[in-house]
């Protein structure tokens, strides 16, 4: 009895619902994340192929909240696993020789969060398929406005110039291509403007992958 209230105390609660959590959430919002999770062989109309664990909505969107702005990077783990068995389950992990690039934060937006969350699930992501992992791949050197809000010709523009090769690659380029990680996909803008900066260094990318898309799957089954 006096073990269970201790555990009860020293474990912290689901940082969802605050209801006590065995792992990083509790039963009830881990059943309702994984409501969230595309169905297996799902296909996006993305000009880069896209690897995407779920829809970005409801407790999917509350948890990739929390780890951003609430400072729950335990939440890093289990979102991370999970894209990572999602993409393991895809016929493009079988390509050897990929190293993970999340989308880097700039400097001074790195500062004020004290991480960057693309970079923690990737780690995990990493734990689990055995890649490796570039964190400082692509650096970037722009802050952006908030991309929804602008037209397609504007988030064009905004988005020229916003990455450059980071420290690792300026060292050394990879071997093998890239698969870029980063937590939502929304218009691609972002992804967009990663890809070209790696392609005009002469490195190729494999693919995209993230935790969560607002895009529609277009194909359920194969
Ligand atoms: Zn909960």
């Amino acid at each position: 009895m006096i073990k269970t209230l201790l555990n009860l105390f020293l474990k912290p609660n689901c940082p969802l619902c605050n209801r006590p959590a065995h792992t990083e959430l509790c039963d009830y919002c881990e059943r309702q994340l994984l409501r969230c999770r595309f169905p297996q062989n799902v296909k996006f109309a993305t000009e880069v192929p896209l690897c995407v664990w779920g829809q970005y909505k409801d407790v999917l969107k509350r948890a990739i909240a929390a780890l951003k702005y609430d400072h729950h990077t335990e939440l890093a783990k289990p979102l991370g696993y999970g894209l990572a068995e999602t993409w393991l389950s895809t016929p493009q992990s079988q390509i050897s020789s990929l190293t993970v690039v999340p989308i880097p934060l700039h400097a001074a937006k790195l500062k004020q969060r004290g991480f960057n969350q693309a970079e923690l699930l990737a780690k995990s992501f990493c734990e689990l398929t055995g890649l490796s992992l570039s964190a400082q791949g692509l650096e970037r050197i722009k802050e952006t406005e908030a991309l929804h809000q602008l037209s397609a010709e504007q988030r064009l523009k905004e988005m020229q110039n916003v990455f450059n090769l980071g420290q690792d690659f300026r060292r050394r380029r990879p071997q093998g291509s890239v698969l870029i990680l980063d937590d939502i996909y929304t218009t691609g803008a972002t992804v967009k403007a990663a890809i070209s900066q790696l392609q005009q260094a002469g490195i190729p990318v494999a693919g995209v992958v993230a935790i969560a898309t607002t895009q529609k799957s277009v194909i359920s089954n194969q």
